[in-house]
């Protein structure tokens, strides 16, 4: 009878004992280490049970150290850093807009601390959290009122369960949008349990084809920024004064939703056409609503403006509850608004705008600057300065296009791809483009703080690829 395997595996408190994990019990925490002890013992178990022959165990040493390195991966935060050089400003794969100054360290201030979330301090009764936000969203829009939630797809959500749950809103046929996958206006209407009443086709729509549709169970009437397309040629769309009217005379509310929330015009930065939180309140929307971490440049929000009996409504409704911003969102917010109150100011401290109003010169003479650089980095063949031309992303003004300056990276011993992948995983973590064999390094979204970090990046990879090449040929 052959012995059992199983009784040669080396028990946990062996394990324990071990140099390596003895420092992580001490160091980081002895239930961190027990479990991962556990937990890959019992791979173990289930390898040899599962083997084919008969196989070797690992010896006590080799097993400590794959244990340590298990949880050396699990203590790197998933969710960390990325010097984005797409070249797409408002990627929302790498969380759209970083923050400003400002608003990460009011951010960070509240916290570390409890804060007057809901607490007048100066009378010692409750009160309500969009206060923090709420004169500065009124003054920027010319709105009555505002409502913060989760993202603009819960402000939709909120707003259409409240507003008219059950019955219908008259949309455009050529504004049922689809942003990324998972949002998809019909699909949104349904889930707030509204009757999407569609109207005109995909390229035209007139204002009579609104008015036809009214009915007794019209709640409102809906004008969507079709963000992330436009309809070119033979085409035409009802224009929210006219709609505004309209509603008007049949007492019915209009809802805008305004997509990417610019709260200046962005014809400054040559882009035109991207409506402006505060024209749509001027027109006369009832609602109007945007993200706040595309066009604004603050965190991940929703925000609802508006008239006040409307926005009311919606704060009674279950849903704004479901949808409501934490005290980290209201502070970076609210620092971000009142940068607004100076838009030199704005665009010089938050971070989009400032990336987006970098000349070209300045991108092409740090791209000549860190080429050579780039060079002389034992993975890359060849940096060469390109110019090209690059979106802002995030569903904003799709034809409009942005210059920039890259620099194009040739590998050398690896594939592009490889080059790419190392980079991404690497620290600091980089994402770039690939555009046929080479690595486009796009300098418009790269923060010039970041500039050495690239370089850094780089040094890094060549570290880790001499690493793997030495331990390979041993
Ligand atoms: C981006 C966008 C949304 C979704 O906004 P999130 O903040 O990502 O939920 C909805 N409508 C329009 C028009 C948009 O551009």
């Amino acid at each position: 009878m052959s012995p059992n395997p199983l009784r040669n595996i080396p028990s946990v408190n062996d394990l324990l004992e071990s140099p390596p994990l003895r420092k992580l019990v001490d160091g980081l925490s002895h239930n961190v280490v027990v479990s991962t002890v556990r937990t890959v013992l019992d791979e173990v178990r289930e390898e040899v049970q599962t083997a084919a022959s008969e196989m070797t165990l690992p010896s006590v040493s080799d097993l400590a150290e794959r244990i340590a390195r298990r949880i050396a991966q699990r203590e790197v935060p998933l969710l960390r850093p990325v010097i984005n050089a797409t070249g797409i400003l408002l990627h929302t794969g790498l969380g759209r807009s970083p923050l400003a100054e400002e608003a990460i360290e009011e951010m960070a201030a509240v916290a570390r601390d409890y804060a007057s979330l809901e607490l007048d301090l100066a009378t010692g009764e409750r009160s309500r959290r969009i206060l923090a936000v709420e004169e500065l969203l009124k003054e920027l829009t010319g709105a009555e009122a505002a409502l913060v939630v989760n993202n603009n797809a819960g402000a939709t959500m909120l707003t259409l369960s409240a507003l008219a749950a059950g019955r219908e809103v008259i949309v455009s046929r050529g504004q049922l949008i689809e942003i990324g996958g998972s949002y998809r206006l019909p699909d949104v209407m349904a889930a707030s349990g509204v009757v999407l009443r569609e109207v005109g086709t995909t390229n035209k729509t007139r204002l009579e084809d609104y008015a036809r549709a009214i009915g007794e169970r019209t709640a409102a009437l809906m004008l969507v920024h079709p963000s992330n397309f436009v309809v070119v040629g033979f085409s035409a769309a009802v224009g929210l004064a006219e709609l505004v009217g309209l509603g008007r005379r049949e007492k019915l509310p209009v809802i805008h939703d305004i997509g990417s929330g610019a709260l200046l015009n962005f014809s400054r930065f040559g882009f035109h056409g991207e409506p402006v939180a505060r024209e749509s309140i001027v027109a006369g929307a009832d609602i109007a609503m945007f993200s706040g971490d595309k066009l604004l440049g603050g965190p991940q929000c929703g925000i609802v403006v508006g008239r006040k009996a409307l926005v009311e409504q919606l704060e009674r409704h279950p849903i704004a509850r479901a949808l409501r911003v934490g005290k980290l969102t209201l502070a970076a917010l609210a620092a971000t608004l009142r940068l607004y109150r100076d838009s030199e100011k704005a665009q010089l401290a938050i971070p989009l705008l400032r990336l987006l109003s970098t000349s070209v010169e300045n991108l092409k003479n740090r791209a000549e600057r860190l080429a050579p650089q780039m060079a002389a980095a034992g993975v890359v063949e060849q940096a060469e300065v390109v110019a090209g031309v690059t979106y802002l992303g995030g569903g904003s003004v799709p034809t409009q296009e942005l210059s920039t300056w890259c620099v194009a990276l040739k590998p050398a011993g690896i594939s592009v791809d490889r080059l790419a992948a190392a980079l991404r995983s690497g620290t600091p973590s980089v994402v770039g483009r690939v555009q046929q064999d080479r690595l486009l390094l796009d300098l418009r979204s790269v923060l010039p703080r970041q500039d050495t970090q690239l370089i850094v990046a780089l040094e890094a990879l060549c570290k880790a690829e001499n690493g793997k090449r030495k331990a390979e040929y041993e």
